[in-house]
């Protein structure tokens, strides 16, 4: 009988690798070093309502997460956002985001015209003009490729807003080949990026879901996979340390002091835990603890209803890292989803990017007083809110800097054959469909690598 192999740490990475695993039939067991599973997925109760703590929705556009949610039964409990439009901060005031736009890129000359000026609309004249390829070069961030093709103001308005809330991230540092796939195979398929963007906007489904999520929050997948899971998992017990043996075996140390043996274990904690647990990997280690990471906070406020007196299509707005704000997104929750209504209105407000670590290391009181000054400009709310919750995400954020992707091929050429593997949102993606990819990944990994090794 196999021993199982051993899954450390129980976010949606960790989970879904279990949940391969269990279903390819390895045996497998997790353990999750906080008395729950679900990491940064938490869905707790708000003012009346289970209201997300951190993720509140998906991507739909990618497949891994509604497939998982297909596999477990979920499939005809996903909603979509009720309000999709979205608004950008500018110098005006608050202003819809140009339509069309791909990641905040303008499509068409005239939207860019009327948010930005003729500058900016001249900068997307330019570029559908290019008739020479300008290819991406590997020290290319998000800013650099969309300053130097569209220039500065699309790029600080608009691109650096919608990405960076999605990362929290400077997108002056942040990789192109890591953290914007779409921006680089758009900019690699043709000449114009511009050109290339709407022949990919023409492409999809304009009246497809762009998100979805589940009346109870995100909490609704964790709780299936748990249960999915039964037997499997052990909370509060985490990984202390892992150790290969000389005759190629793993050793798992854990933090209740039992040891025990695995054919293959997934790190799916985050990058600095895993760097922890690999120092008889020193390069690996070193590359692992290198993966810089940010701070969030998130706020949700609630309200009688009828005090966010905002057009009811609107589902929130971003704001650019150049203004006199210091929150960076705010999002209308009881219009995005209708059923967190009721009797209040709520805020999701986040603070906290590449350049801004102030902001969410605040004390609660002046963090709030931060952000009721910010929701006053810019909605004009001057009410006191009837409930507040502040989750800090501390370190929560990896960035995806220059060099990601080089540092995660000598991170797994050195821990992939003794039958360690990484997973999760310090690695191939923040979002909660590419962190079950990788899991999933990571578990059929460990099961090849189990099976080659059988003695
Ligand atoms: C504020 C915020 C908003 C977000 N919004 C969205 C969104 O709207 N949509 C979206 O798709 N994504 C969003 N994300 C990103 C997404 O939620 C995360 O990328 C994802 O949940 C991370 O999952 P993970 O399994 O990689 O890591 P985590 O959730 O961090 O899980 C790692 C687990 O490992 C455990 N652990 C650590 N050390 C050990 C150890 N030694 N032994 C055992 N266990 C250990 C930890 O306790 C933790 O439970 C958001 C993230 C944040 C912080």
């Amino acid at each position: 009988m196999t021993e199982p192999v051993v899954v450390v740490g129980g976010g949606i990475a960790g989970l879904a690798a279990a949940w391969q695993l269990k279903r390819d039939g390895m045996p497998v067991h997790l353990y999750e070093l906080d008395e729950r599973v679900g990491g940064k997925v938490r869905s707790s109760e708000f003012a009346g309502q289970v209201v997300d703590e951190a993720a509140d929705a998906f991507l739909a556009r990618v497949p891994h997460g509604i497939e998982l949610a297909t596999e477990l039964g979920l499939a005809d409990q996903l909603i979509s956002p009720s309000a999709r439009k979205a608004q950008v901060w500018t110098e005006n005031g608050l202003m819809g985001l140009p339509e069309p736009h791909v990641l905040g890129i303008p499509l068409e000359r005239a939207s860019a015209e009327a948010l930005l000026g003729v500058e900016a609309a001249d900068a997307l004249e330019a570029d559908l003009a290019r008739t020479e390829p300008d290819p991406v070069r590997d020290d290319d961030t998000i800013g650099s490729l969309v300053r130097r093709r569209l220039g500065d103001r699309i790029h600080e308005a608009l691109v650096d807003p919608l990405i960076g809330a999605i990362n929290a991230g400077d997108t002056d540092e942040l990789a192109l080949s890591a953290s914007s796939p779409q921006i680089l195979a758009a900019a690699n398929a043709g000449p114009s990026l511009i050109g290339s963007l709407r022949r990919m906007k023409a492409g999809s489904d304009a009246d497809a879901p762009v998100f979805h999520s589940f009346v109870g929050g995100m909490r609704v997948l964790v709780d299936a996979l748990e249960a999915s899971l039964e037997g499997n998992i052990t909370t509060g017990v985490g990984v202390d340390a892992l150790d290969r043996l000389p005759d190629g075996a793993l050793r798992i140390t854990l933090s209740n002091g039992e040891v025990i043996a695995a054919p293959a274990v997934v790190l799916a904690c985050p990058a600095p835990a895993a760097a922890a647990l690999t120092t008889q990997w020193s390069d690996a280690s070193t590359d692992l603890d290198a993966i810089p990471l940010v701070s969030v906070t998130l706020v949700a406020l609630a309200y009688p209803t009828g005090t966010v007196d905002v057009p009811s299509e609107l589902s929130g707005f971003v704001v650019p890292r150049t203004a006199d704000l210091r929150i960076t997104a705010c999002s209308y929750a009881m219009q995005k989803w209708p059923h967190l209504g009721g009797d209040i209105d709520l805020l999701r407000v986040s603070v906290g990017h590449g350049r801004d670590q102030e902001t969410p290391a605040l004390p609660d009181d002046q963090l709030i007083a931060v952000i009721l000054a910010d929701l006053e400009a810019a909605i004009g709310i001057t009410a006191e809110p009837t409930d507040v919750r502040i989750s800090r995400w501390e370190q929560g954020f990896p960035q995806y800097v220059v060099g990601h992707t080089e540092r995660l091929g000598h991170i797994e050429g050195q821990l992939n054959p003794d039958g360690v593997f990484i997973a999760g949102m310090g690695y191939r993606g923040i979002g909660i469909p590419a962190c079950i990819d990788q899991g999933r990944s990571a578990g059929v990994d460990a099961i090849l690598h189990v099976l080659e090794h059988r003695g």
